[in-house]
């Protein structure tokens, strides 16, 4: 586990500095409030709100995980992502991170976990492999059929999305940061620089400089930039009842769970009595984030319960209680992006969370903070140009998600 150390931005921004942030979300709730303790004035704007019913952080919790197929990288981020989550929850004194482990069930092909022992070891994260029939011990309530090799991830578990991200917002306001729920578009530029973003009314706001983190909404606002580098997927994640007076399903005795066999699929304890949490990560149809219908479908209803007759056949019939849909705001390759708009020195892009970006939330910014401050190298792979445009990743091998 990777210690705990305090974000490190520590800073070179002169103190008349002010940056904007469009989107309260995980990526930009979180850049403001890393900005903001780096000495910057920061005014953060959302068109509805952090953590909102549209937002692709907009779901009561999204997993916590190292294991990352051998990208290296997003097993190094999520190692630091869970120190600084950590540490946020001693500062708040607010339970965000819940650290139930997660099991992780393989029928076949087990490379995705395979390939990350190495990196999860270098950072720190244990990881024990079990054999299925020790895993079934365990945890008698969930189904082994058919699984041939599991794997326990003590550190990973689950956050309380949708909190977190008001819990962030309210920090930065406590902290000294501007907040304003308010629209706001891409304003004047002029000699290669943005001067401000446009609000409703014809107003605007001037600055220093400009983060768009505007999740599936950022290639509309740069269509010639962005624009079909990130796509916005339709997704489905369905709560089924679990029986009266039985705690077994429950986040103290479950563990998050993932399953890769001819779908990967995901799910999550029941919370806060919400029953037991199913996903099929499979990208859906395109979708338009803010326009679009979020009542389930019966076809996506139905792969989710084969899920759950498969892992926990004690629910096979159980009642559905609640369904959410969403949107991953896909790249298409599954990295990140974040990076400097190429014709705005003083504009950066931060989005294509493709499923997976939640848990980093904390450590993208700080790394980002440091790029903006001092020109600190990102990542290749979160470049612009590494991007092909339209389709959304999904190939076994490449597969980021969950
Ligand atoms: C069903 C589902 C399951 C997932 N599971 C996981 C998981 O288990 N683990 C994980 O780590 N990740 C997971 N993810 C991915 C993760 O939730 C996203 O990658 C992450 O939340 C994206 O955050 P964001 O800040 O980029 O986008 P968002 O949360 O969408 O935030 C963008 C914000 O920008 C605002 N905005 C947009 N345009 C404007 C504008 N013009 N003016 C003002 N405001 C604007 C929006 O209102 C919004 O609040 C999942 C996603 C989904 C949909």
């Amino acid at each position: 586990m990777a210690a705990a150390a305090p974000m490190v931005v520590k800073t070179a921004f002169s103190d008349k500095e002010h940056v904007v942030v469009v989107g309260a979300g995980a990526f930009g709730g979180w850049t403001a409030l890393t900005l903001l303790r780096a000495g910057v004035r920061v005014t953060l704007l959302d068109a509805w709100g952090a953590g909102h019913s549209r937002a692709s952080s907009g779901g009561e919790t999204r997993v916590i995980r190292g294991i990352y197929g051998g990208t290296r990288r997003y097993t190094e981020m999520a190692a630091r992502a869970m120190a600084l989550w950590r540490e946020a929850e001693k500062r708040w004194q607010r339970q965000v991170y819940h650290r139930t482990g997660a099991l992780w069930m393989c029928e076949g092909d087990d490379g995705y976990v395979t390939r990350a022992l190495e990196p999860m070891r270098a950072a720190g994260l244990p990881v024990e492999q079990l054999a299925p029939s020790e895993a079934a011990r365990r945890w008698p309530q969930v189904g082994m059929s058919g699984v041939r090799t599991a794997y326990f991830e003590p550190e990973a578990g689950f956050l309380t999305a949708r909190a977190a991200c008001e819990l962030v917002r309210e920090r930065f306001v406590r902290e000294g940061g501007e907040y304003r729920q308010t629209m706001a578009r891409p304003g004047a530029t002029s000699g290669g620089r943005m001067a401000s973003v446009a609000l409703p009314g014809g107003t605007t706001l001037a600055a220093d400089r400009f983060v768009f983190a505007c999740g599936p909404w950022l290639g509309q606002l740069f269509p010639d930039v962005v624009g079909r580098r990130i796509v916005a997927t339709r997704q489905e994640v369905f709560f089924f009842a679990t029986p009266p007076g039985d705690t077994r399903y429950d986040a103290g005795s479950l563990p998050v769970w993932v399953h890769i066999g001819e779908r990967f699929a995901y799910g999550i304890p029941s919370f806060e009595r919400r029953g037991l949490k199913v996903a099929d990560d499979t990208a859906g149809p395109e979708v338009d984030p803010t326009t679009q219908e979020r009542l389930p479908s019966e076809a996506a209803l139905a792969t989710a319960r084969t899920i759950l007759r498969q892992r926990f056949p004690a629910l096979a019939g159980a009642p559905l209680v609640e369904a959410r849909v969403c949107q991953y705001e896909a790249s298409s390759d599954g990295h990140f992006l974040v990076d400097r708009h190429p014709g705005l020195d003083n504009v950066w892009l931060v989005g294509g969370g493709s499923g997976h970006g939640f848990k980093h939330g904390p450590a993208m910014a700080e790394r980002l903070a440091a790029a903006i401050r001092d020109g600190a190298a990102l990542p290749d792979a979160f470049a612009l140009g590494e991007r092909e445009l339209g389709a959304s990743m999904r190939t076994a091998g490449t597969r980021l998600a969950t």
